[in-house]
């Protein structure tokens, strides 16, 4: 097997290892319980789950989705997260190779899929997730192989200032609030770990995403567009990893067709 591919493989468990510690952030952080104590259990019969069966995606695998003990049937998201993780951070790596940035840009990563699933579930975005987050952001633009310190500020400040203009033209003119200031704290955030650069694709993205996925959902239900059915955050989050991945192809597509 070839040295590369052994480096994706190893950056793909992690993945599923901080994926598998995500799940429990996802799970626990909104309701306020300790994150290291107790062990997991089965939401349904209590029972503590052994470690053997804590394997991500494999135990799920090999239980076939059901609690080892009561036999009732374990959520699909917990491989899903574990798995959306492992393939974020072998994509990480991939793209921007093993550096002073990798560990900053896949916590990076790693945050935007525990916001994401929070984001879903209770519709918040805990700000002890996003302001450290933005702090760290910043710190760690003095690594090579990061914005600038001063682009990362930049598109701290601007991304933040943008969505929180946004959030207030949305609320005056519809009268009712689309967005929280949970998604301005997540785009500071986003603007502190990518830079200013990447706030055009990020916003794009997010916005054309979330508007359609919003207007689906309200047409499905049968509900006024106004009111916006789906959080935020997760197509936040999503622009931001198309710009981690694709953002300089979208630039230099969008650049040649101007030219
Ligand atoms: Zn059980």
């Amino acid at each position: 097997m070839s040295i590369q591919l052994q480096i994706l493989l190893f950056a793909f468990a992690i993945g599923l290892a901080m994926g598998s510690f995500g799940n429990v952030l996802i799970y626990r952080l909104p309701l306020g319980k300790s994150i290291v104590f107790p062990g997991s259990r089965c939401p349904a019969c209590g029972t503590a789950i052994r470690w053997y069966d804590n394997v991500p995606v494999l135990s799920y695998l090999i239980l076939r989705g059901r609690c080892r003990s009561c036999g009732e049937p374990i959520s699909w998201r917990y491989p899903g997260v574990e798995a959306l993780t492992g393939l974020l951070f072998a994509g990480v790596v991939y793209r921007y190779g093993i550096g002073p940035m990798t560990v900053p840009l896949l916590l990076f990563a790693w945050a935007l899929v525990v916001i994401t699933f929070i984001d879903l579930d209770h519709r918040i975005i805990p700000d002890v997730i996003s302001l450290p987050g933005t702090v760290v952001g910043l710190a760690v633009s003095f690594l090579p192989g990061m914005p600038r310190p001063m682009d990362a500020f930049i598109g701290s400040v601007v991304g933040a200032g943008f969505l929180f203009f946004v959030l207030y033209a949305y609320e005056k003119i519809m009268g009712d609030e689309g967005m929280g200031m949970g998604d301005v704290k997540l785009m500071a955030m986003i603007g502190a770990f990518l830079g200013w650069q990447a706030l055009p694709v990020t916003v794009l993205i997010s916005s054309l995403t979330g508007s359609l996925t919003g207007v689906g959902f309200a047409v499905a239900k049968g509900e006024p567009v106004r009111k916006f059915p789906v959080p935020f955050g997760p197509f936040l989050a999503f622009g931001a990893v198309i710009h981690m991945f694709f953002g300089v192809e979208i630039l230099l597509w969008y650049l040649g067709k101007l030219s």
